[in-house]
């Protein structure tokens, strides 16, 4: 007979439960701690004065109540004291930001990258120096318990190394490593997939907070996406699920980055949108982009035939999505919510001819709630990740 777990494991699990509440919901009553994690008010006291004691929150008055009697303590994460630091390395930008406990977004630097060939120095040095910066103003009383980057590539589970980034050169790039060296914070950094990090954003602080089925499309050079199953993000074996971007469409369309013809990306990215519209070659990036939707929307033929049939491609894409995963929403974002914007009606009557019923009705299409800080804040979420599963233990790593 297997042994069920011990009361120190029942606790450790019920200080994360209780750390994660307050990290994603903010301030909280100890009232509703009570009601929503299904514990006793004398444990819900207990496990937020063990929080406390380590620094993690704090408890205070409420403001107002409007209600007669005692108030229930708030509790609050500790932003100002606690914080990851949380990278982002796009095919245009690279960002960095130091982000509080609850996910506030305390301190960041951003800069442009160029494109062209694949350079790890020219990544991993100018992030390195933003986060320097930021934590040569932090106050001595703070703790950083965490570092994790967003990557516009495929990255291996568990070691950091990005396997395959088409759009940004990249080929077994030993990134984790190398920015864990340059920091010198004795910090491991974990890394994932842009994408991935940018549906697990939408789904815990964005638009689809609550949806236990969802697909998100990321759209920066290429294609990227999530697929949130059942509340859970689908890796796949080898941690390269969810590469939504290279779904062949087309088998005798444009030829894709990844060495495959007709993938969605080569039909619906940016190349693609702005060759359709004749102007490729006069600029690049999410501009370039708006520019388009911009156009078609002042009534350029041209544009509006631009997005239209990059529209016909990404509603194929979808409807195929759609008919596997039957998810509650798809959510477009990065320079695929200006896509999307653009050509919703050609989307929707793609899907209304190639999804099924059955999986099509009661879906809702929504564009992303966190903007271009949608990967930033994945990628601040994958570097709390360890101090909400065992708060009091890895606060004590990071502080000694
Ligand atoms: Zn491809």
């Amino acid at each position: 007979m297997r042994a069920g777990p011990s009361q120190e494991e029942i606790r450790r699990h019920n200080l994360g439960a209780l750390l994660r509440h307050v990290h994603l919901s903010g301030p909280t009553s100890r009232a509703e701690l009570t009601s929503r994690m299904g514990l006793n008010r004398s444990t819900i006291m207990a496990l937020t004065a063990d929080l406390t004691a380590a620094g993690l929150v704090r408890e205070e008055l409420p403001r107002e109540t409007g209600r007669a009697g005692r108030p229930s303590l708030v509790v609050r994460p500790e932003s100002a004291r606690v914080y990851v630091f949380a990278l982002d390395v796009g095919v245009d930008r690279l960002v960095a930001a130091r982000v509080g406990l609850g996910g506030t977004i305390l301190d960041r630097r951003e800069t442009v990258r160029r494109r062209g060939a694949f350079s790890l120095d020219e990544i991993v040095g100018p992030l390195a120096a933003f986060a320097r910066q930021m934590h040569r103003k932090t106050r001595a009383d703070t703790v950083c318990v965490g570092v994790a980057a967003a990557f516009s590539g495929g990255v291996a589970r568990g070691d950091g190394v990005v396997r395959f980034g088409p759009n940004m050169g990249a080929v077994d790039v030993p990134f984790a490593d190398e920015m864990a060296r340059r920091l010198a914070f004795g910090l491991p950094v974990m890394v994932g997939n842009d994408a991935n990090l940018a549906a697990l954003a939408e789904h815990t602080r964005g638009v689809g907070v609550g949806c236990r089925d969802l697909v998100y499309l990321h759209g920066d050079v290429g294609i990227g996406g999530g697929v949130i199953v059942n509340g859970q993000l689908l890796g796949g074996h080898g941690g390269f699920g969810g590469e939504v971007g290279h779904m062949v469409v087309n088998p005798k369309g444009r030829s894709c980055g990844c060495g495959s013809l007709g993938c969605l990306e080569a039909e619906v990215g940016e190349r693609a949108l702005l060759e359709s519209a004749g102007l490729f070659g006069s600029g690049v990036g999410r501009d370039a982009v708006r520019a388009v939707v911009d156009a078609a929307d002042r009534g350029d033929i041209g544009a509006q035939a631009a997005l239209s049939r990059v529209g016909d491609w990404l509603g194929l894409g979808v409807a195929n999505l759609v008919n596997i995963f039957n998810p509650e929403m798809v959510v477009f974002g990065g320079m695929l919510r200006e896509i999307y914007l653009g050509s919703a009606a050609q989307v929707r009557s793609r899907l209304a001819v190639d999804a099924l019923p059955t999986c099509r009705d009661d879906l809702r299409l929504r564009t992303s709630a966190l903007g271009d800080d949608a990967t930033l804040v994945g990628a601040a979420e994958l570097a709390f990740a360890q101090v909400l599963a065992d708060p009091i233990e890895v606060l004590a790593r990071a502080g000694s």
